[in-house]
C-alpha cells in the first residue's frame, strides 16, 4: 500500500469534437447522456486543454507524452519506436523502428490500407516474414512483429542506418505503393540512401512472400482482402526519456489499450497493466478497465488510463458509434466515482486530442477537461462537454501544465523557491 494520495489521468481517446449537423449542432459528448462525467464536472474544476499549443493537432503518442509532462519538441523521435516497444520489441539505441500496416495490393495499386482491418492470423504472417529475413538484409537485422488488428512494427538493427527517409504509405487507395526515399536534405548521405534501399527491398520481398501465403489464399477464398504487403512508416530511433519515477518521484502505472501508448509507458518505466477484455474497439470491456484502475490505485501513486473507442468512432465519421463509445467512458468514470476514496484521489478527466466525426481525423481544437477530487476548488460548471467546460475556472491550459496541477492537488509537487 502506498501512502497519501493517488493521481489518475483518465482519457477518452479523441473524445472531444465539433458540432455535428445530424445532432442539431451538438458535439457527440454534448448529445450523449453522461451522468458520471457530469458529476465530475459539477464537483470539479473545468476548462480546456491544448496538448501542445492552440490549433495544433497531435497524435496519440505526442498527446500522451505532453500530458505526462515530456515535451515532444525535446523528446519525440517518431511513432515507430513506441509501436515497436509496445508490441514487445526491445528497441535499442541506433535501431530504426517503424510502425507498419498490413495492407492489400491488387495489380500494383493499394486496394485497402488495412487489409480489411484483418484481425486474425497476422502472427503467422509475421512468423513467415521473420523466417524469410532470418539472415537480415545486407548485414542489417530485421525484426518484425504483429500488433493488434492490421498494425505491426518493424525494427532494423545495424550500422549506418538513418531515420531520415519517407513513409511507404500514400495514405490513400487506388495509387501505387510509393518507394521509400531519403529526405531531400540527405540527398548525398550514404546511410539515408542505404536505409531507403533496405526498406524498399523489405517491402518488395514481403509482398512476394505474402502474395501466395496460405493465410491469404484462405482470405481470398473467404472473399476477404489479402494481407499481401506491409507498409512501413513513422520511422524513428529510440527516444531518450527520463523514467517517470525519477521525473516525479511517483510510482506510476499505465492502463491503456493500444500498443503505441503502451510503448511510451514502457520507455518511461511505468507498470504497464494489460486488462483482459480491453480490446481497443467499440466492444471493449470498460468496467474491467475501470476495475483495473481501482485495483492499481491500491499500489500506485499515479495511473494514466485511456479508453480508445471514441477515437475509432471519430475516425469512422460515425456519430452514433462515437456516442456509444463516450457512454462507455462515462460508465468507467462512474465506476471510479463509486469505488475510490476521493479524499485522497485526484482525477483529471479529458482526452489526448479531439477526433471530430466531421473531419474523421485528429483536430487542433481545445479539449474539455475537469479536475476532480482531493484539493480541487469546484466552479460553476454543471456538465462535461466542449461548451460547458469553456466556462470553468481552469480556463485554458497546455498539456505540460497537467502534471503540475495534479501534483499541486495531490501534495506531491515540491515548492519552487524557499
Ligand atoms: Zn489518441
Ligand atoms: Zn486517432
Amino acid at each position: 500500500m502506498h501512502d497519501d494520495s493517488t493521481q489518475i489521468i483518465f482519457l477518452g481517446d479523441g473524445m472531444g469534437g465539433r458540432p455535428v449537423p445530424s445532432l442539431d449542432g451538438q458535439t457527440c459528448i454534448e448529445a450523449q447522456e453522461t451522468p458520471a462525467m457530469d458529476e465530475v464536472a459539477r464537483g470539479g474544476e473545468c476548462g480546456y486543454m491544448d496538448p501542445i499549443r492552440p490549433g495544433v493537432a497531435v497524435g496519440s503518442d505526442t498527446g500522451h507524452m505532453v500530458i505526462l509532462g515530456y515535451d515532444p519538441f525535446q523528446y519525440y523521435t517518431g511513432r515507430g519506436p513506441f509501436e515497436a516497444k509496445g508490441v514487445g520489441i526491445d528497441v535499442q539505441p541506433g535501431d530504426l523502428a517503424f510502425r507498419c500496416n498490413f495492407a492489400t495490393v491488387e495489380e500494383n495499386l493499394i486496394a485497402d490500407r488495412r487489409a480489411g482491418r484483418i484481425t486474425e492470423r497476422t502472427d503467422e504472417l509475421s512468423a513467415a516474414i521473420n523466417h524469410a529475413f532470418s539472415n537480415g538484409i545486407d548485414g542489417v537485422e530485421v525484426i518484425f512483429k504483429e500488433s493488434v488488428a492490421h498494425r505491426a512494427a518493424l525494427v532494423l538493427r545495424g550500422d549506418d542506418l538513418d531515420p531520415r527517409v519517407t513513409d511507404v504509405d500514400p495514405h490513400e487507395v487506388g495509387v501505387a505503393v510509393p518507394l521509400c526515399r531519403p529526405l531531400p536534405e540527405t540527398a548525398d548521405d550514404a546511410p539515408a540512401q542505404r536505409t531507403a534501399k533496405l526498406v524498399n527491398e523489405f517491402v518488395q520481398r514481403v509482398h512476394e512472400l505474402l502474395e501466395d501465403h496460405e493465410v491469404n489464399r484462405q482470405r481470398r477464398a473467404d472473399g476477404l482482402p489479402p494481407a499481401n504487403i506491409v507498409l512501413p512508416r513513422g520511422v524513428g530511433t529510440a527516444p531518450d526519456l527520463k523514467p517517470f519515477s525519477e521525473q516525479y518521484g511517483l510510482n506510476g502505472a499505465m492502463i491503456v489499450e493500444v500498443d503505441l501508448v503502451r510503448g511510451l509507458g514502457m520507455y518511461l518505466g511505468m507498470s504497464v497493466i494489460k486488462v483482459p477484455g480491453a480490446t481497443g474497439g467499440p466492444d471493449t470491456d470498460e468496467l474491467a478497465i475501470a476495475q483495473a484502475v481501482v485495483n492499481a490505485a491500491a499500489e500506485h501513486d499515479f495511473i494514466l488510463c485511456n479508453i480508445k473507442c471514441p477515437d475509432v468512432g471519430g475516425h469512422d465519421g460515425d456519430a452514433e458509434q462515437k456516442m456509444a463509445a463516450i457512454a462507455k467512458v462515462d460508465r468507467a468514470v462512474g465506476y471510479l466515482l463509486d469505488n475510490l476514496n476521493w479524499d485522497s484521489t485526484v482525477l483529471m478527466l479529458s482526452a489526448d486530442h479531439c477526433t471530430p466525426v466531421t473531419i474523421q481525423d485528429h483536430s487542433g481544437d481545445a479539449i474539455p477537461l475537469a479536475f476532480y477530487g482531493r484539493g480541487v476548488r469546484p466552479d460553476d460548471v454543471r456538465s462535461y462537454g466542449e461548451r460547458a467546460c469553456a466556462g470553468g475556472s481552469v480556463h485554458r491550459i497546455r498539456g505540460l501544465d497537467v502534471m503540475n496541477i495534479m501534483g499541486n492537488y495531490a501534495g506531491t509537487l515540491p515548492k519552487f523557491g524557499a
